[in-house]
């Protein structure tokens, strides 16, 4: 029988215990720590925490994508491919990402097709030396059976639909011909063109202004919610959060370290790194006078090795003793509320450093 999720859909995407490390000449990076959840069809999760915190190589990994150095070495990464259905999404085949070849046929045909990625930077995601139009027709002819002309005619269709102007003579302009805010929706329509079932958007407006951004954001719930897509948005505004979001992972170190529907997260974060998140942004009814709580210290330095709780050298609520001496587990605290924290469970594990 099919998992079900809490909003009775099957997850596209489950991961479990993933770990992503990379290795240097400095030493060992472990990006990725142990990561698990789930995310059910038609949901937008997103993924928040400083930079440097594995968020991006979440996505890369799942995408089989990640550069080297860096290997996926324990964990799974299941895909449900599936097709939508009048009541959700029926799943047809559950692939297990990480048995994959990285660039062998199948993971190429599942990434552009039913995988997509919206990239921060269009400049450098977007090829300057083809047309709008070309560059969506080509994703489109390479995982569909089409002609070239069919593709150019759903290319236009795709970049009338992201809300671009005049779409027909639109697609027949290169990249640095569009302004900025062009340029990432002619982002969204490649990553769309095929209509993927999951959709990684790796903090997609963070180089545009606030009135671009709040348009872009717009467009992606709609598309989200005409096209049936689960999103995993990458960001690290909370703000942006709040408007996109159903439910939150705060990552830390290479790993998520509380996990809570959207209000939750907001009202009664209880890991100290999301309460401290959480102060460090202005809130509606601050005033100017009011200042902001930075976060103690600085995300350490990717090589370095602590030992237990990896946020405990920037706790204010540190147990001497406790929380320096194991991982603190995942303990489940009611109604898919997880977090990681010695102040809510005695479960931890002494992690081998070597
Ligand atoms: Fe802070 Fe200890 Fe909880 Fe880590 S385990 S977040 S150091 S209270």
């Amino acid at each position: 029988m099919e998992a079900k999720t809490a909003n009775g859909q099957p997850p596209v995407l489950s991961i479990n215990n993933l770990k992503t490390y990379f290795f240097t000449d400095l030493g060992v990076s472990r990006a990725l720590n142990g990561v698990s959840f789930d995310v059910p069809y038609g949901r937008v999760m997103g993924l928040v925490g400083e930079s440097g915190c594995g968020k991006s190589v979440t996505s890369l990994s799942v995408m089989r994508l990640v550069p080297k150095p860096g290997r996926i070495v324990e964990g799974s990464i299941i895909f449900n491919r599936g097709e939508r259905t009048k009541d959700g999404y029926k799943v047809i085949e559950s692939v297990e990402m990480t048995e994959l070849e990285a660039n062998g046929p199948k993971a190429r045909s599942i990434r552009g097709a039913e995988m997509g990625m919206i990239f921060q930077e269009p400049m450098t995601s977007l090829n300057p030396s083809y047309t709008v139009g070309n560059q969506v027709a080509e994703t489109i002819i390479l995982h569909q059976d089409v002609n070239r002309r069919e593709a150019m005619d759903r290319a236009v269709d795709i970049v009338g639909r992201v809300g671009l102007p005049n779409p027909a003579d639109l697609v027949k302009r290169y990249p640095h011909e569009l302004s900025g805010g062009m340029r990432q929706r002619a982002m969204v329509a490649l990553a769309l063109s095929c209509r993927p079932a999951l959709l990684f958007a790796d903090e997609p407006t963070t180089a545009l202004d606030v009135t671009t951004e709040a348009q872009i954001l717009d467009l992606m719930r709609e598309l989200q919610g005409e096209m049936g897509m689960t999103i995993v948005f990458i960001t690290h505004n909370l703000g942006v959060v709040a408007q996109m979001c159903d439910t939150v992972g705060v990552m830390y170190l290479g790993r998520i370290v509380e996990m809570a529907d959207v209000e939750t997260l907001f009202y009664d974060p209880k890991h100290p790194y999301t309460a401290a998140l959480l102060r460090s942004i202005p809130h509606v009814g601050s005033t100017t006078k009011e200042r902001l709580a930075p976060i103690r210290g600085v995300v350490p330095d990717p090589y370095a090795t602590i030992n237990g709780c990896p946020f405990h050298p920037r706790c204010d609520s540190f147990m001497p003793g406790v929380c320096d001496a194991a991982v603190p587990a995942e303990t489940n605290i009611g109604d898919g509320h997880m977090v990681r924290c010695l102040l809510y469970s005695d479960k931890g594990e002494v992690e081998d450093n070597g």
